[in-house]
């Protein structure tokens, strides 16, 4: 360690250091060739973990088992002081040894009768460890207990006590078993975690310049992809700690890896089913390949690419979206029908090989700098992904409601230190938003639509955002007349509902003009949110919305808003004047606010 000030309660104050140098001579005089292939470092890590041994079938030994077996094997004398310390080791005594630590009390009664010198290897007591195990299967306890008596006559009472510990399965050596298995390989505690075997992770993380995420990731072989864990907006800016992080869109088609060594590709699934076929195997094959191949540089021979493939519209140059029922896996060279205009699209957002060398263990920072080196972008076909770096709760919120409104599902938020971890969601510095994670507000509101939007691209033309109102109060009875503004919504549903929702409400549409806007809708004093079109309430539909919360706002004339609004359902049951009241939004808000 360093010259650093120390700490004087730490462990390495009280560990001799003659003690350190007698392991170190014991390992050293361990005759290397003598070591077969399959040695690890298990036949020790089981003694250190018993609790996570599952190969060895149960001792059947609880406490007050063993002190029978105890003061049977030794011959104690059954009324004697050491028979009752024995089986009274919960009871507090006057010595040194604490209560109810039955291996400390054994200590003291087997002091004085056991041998000097232990005679037993590692290997004799996990063998004798089997045997215990093996005739209480049996249900033989005669043998086990001869096993015990084999066993102290080889051992000290110091190792009787941690033998005892060992069959109790409780070390009690103060250090939790993530630390234990850490000091032993930094991959063991993920490994343990999906193996729950201690011989496989002691046998394949031998070699301590190994790691898993490397393994993994070998050319022209499927792995499982790193996913996003779901998180809230407070979580994500919790996990983040005030550091930057990089932002994403979350695209709507299929994950897909893409390996190419020179001329050769191969594209896999995230279930890691070869869609090469799809695709193209080689420069002049398939329906996609041949059009990226001459992007890649020169010097790149061979990478792993990790993205997103998307249905991309050509004729105005934008991403079709899968949830608009589309198979971009099934596109081909010939695209007529439903496909008519729209091609492959591979955005990239992640590299894991270049030229042979494995990338994962980079951190995405690195990552990111490695593969804006490997292709020149082609527009519509092979895309990079684009990446906010943000800082602040309130970014973030803004991109996410930035997103909704492009229609989008939700984000992406990733730790610039991480590294690629295939298959691995939780803890793996990658965060999945959506607005459905943060939805606070259990009621859908049903509100009327009160102004209409012109989209861009594909929607270009029509109405495709709405503006929403609420109704004031009325007494009983009488319907409203008059609808304040409350929300904009432009998600949840899909381009063919817009076009019969444009056609039933196109005759009465009328263009904005602030001087002469209707008695009926009330928009706030100096119209802050202006729609391009409004329309009478009479004529106008219901539509459900479900959103995340409601926040203060001075852009519509309720003086709050709607936090990620989604159109769930067009009420055609509900008449205009059943829209939502004042009254009623007042009553959510107050139900809400005291969660
Ligand atoms: P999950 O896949 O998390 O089990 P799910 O099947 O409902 O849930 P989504 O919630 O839609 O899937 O999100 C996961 C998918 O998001 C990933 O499998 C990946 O294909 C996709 N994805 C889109 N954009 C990105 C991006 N920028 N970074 C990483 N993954 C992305």
């Amino acid at each position: 360690t360093s010259d650093a000030i120390q700490l004087d309660n730490t462990l390495d104050t009280k560990l001799p250091f003659t003690d350190v140098c007698t392991m170190f001579e014991k390992i050293s005089s361990c005759d290397d060739s003598d070591l077969g292939k399959k040695d690890s470092f298990y036949p020790i890590m089981r003694l250190c973990l018993p609790h996570l041994d599952r190969k060895r079938a149960a001792y059947g030994m609880k406490e007050t088992v063993l002190a029978r077996y105890y003061i049977e094997v030794l011959g104690i004398a059954k009324t004697g002081a050491d028979a009752t310390k024995l089986l009274n080791y919960r009871a507090p005594s006057s010595g040194k040894t604490q209560a109810g630590d039955f291996a400390a009390v054994a200590y003291f009664v087997l002091k004085n009768r056991c041998p000097e010198n232990g005679t037993l290897m590692v290997s004799d007591v996990n063998c004798l460890l089997n045997k215990i195990a093996v005739s209480n299967a049996a249900h033989d306890r005669v043998a086990v207990k001869q096993i015990l008596q084999q066993m102290l006559r080889s051992t000290t009472a110091i190792e009787q006590k941690w033998l005892i510990r060992i069959i109790m399965k409780e070390l009690k050596l103060g250090i939790n078993e993530n630390s234990i298995l850490s000091l032993f390989h930094i991959d063991a505690v993920d490994l343990f975690s999906v193996c729950a075997d201690l011989e496989k992770v002691c046998v394949d993380l031998r070699e301590p310049s190994f790691r898993l995420n490397e393994a993994a990731i070998q050319l022209f072989l499927p792995f499982r992809p790193m996913l996003g864990q779901r998180a809230s907006i407070p979580q994500a800016v919790k996990l983040t700690e005030g550091q930057m992080f990089y932002v994403e869109t979350k695209f709507d088609g299929d994950r897909m890896q893409l390996h190419k060594d020179g001329t050769d590709y191969k594209y896999f699934s995230r279930s890691s089913k070869d869609y090469t076929s799809s695709f193209g195997a080689s420069s002049t094959d398939g329906s996609f390949t041949p059009q990226i191949h001459s992007a890649f540089k020169p010097e790149i021979s061979c990478c792993i690419l990790d993205g997103e493939m998307v249905g991309y519209d050509v004729t105005d140059d934008s991403f079709v979206p899968k949830g608009d029922n589309i198979d971009v896996k099934a596109f081909s060279t010939q695209l007529t029908g439903k496909y008519e205009g729209m091609q492959q699209c591979f955005v990239v957002f992640d590299i894991l090989m270049i030229n042979g060398r494995n990338l994962a263990n980079l951190t995405l920072r690195e990552r990111a700098l490695e593969l804006a080196q490997v292709f020149t972008p082609v527009k519509g076909l092979l895309h990079l992904v684009d990446r906010l770096e943000l800082t602040s709760r309130e970014e973030l919120v803004t991109s996410l409601n930035d997103a909704i409104d492009r229609r989008e599902e939700g984000l992406l938020v990733k730790l610039p230190n991480s590294t690629y971890q295939p298959d691995k969601r939780k803890g793996s510095g990658w965060l999945k938003l959506k607005p459905e994670y943060m939805d606070s507000l259990s009621d859908q509101l049903d509100l009327l639509i009160l102004g209409g939007y012109y989209g861009s691209g594909k929607r270009g033309g029509i109405v495709s955002h709405f503006l929403l109102g609420v109704a004031e109060t009325t007494s009983p009875g009488n319907n409203p007349s008059r609808f304040l503004s409350f929300c904009k919504v432009g998600t949840g549903y899909t381009l063919s509902e817009l076009r019969i929702l444009s056609e039933e409400l196109g005759p009465y549409w009328k263009p904005f003009n602030s001087s002469s806007v209707p008695d009926s809708i009330v928009l706030t004093v100096g119209n802050k949110e202006k729609p391009d079109l409004l329309i009478e309430p009479e004529f106008s539909k219901i539509v459900q919305i479900r959103a995340a919360e409601i926040t203060v706002s001075d852009k519509y004339s309720c003086a709050c808003t709607l936090r990620f609004p989604r159109l769930e359902l067009f009420r055609e049951d509900k008449e205009w004047y059943q829209c939502m009241t004042m009254e009623e939004l007042e009553n959510i808000k107050q139900s809400s606010s005291g969660r």
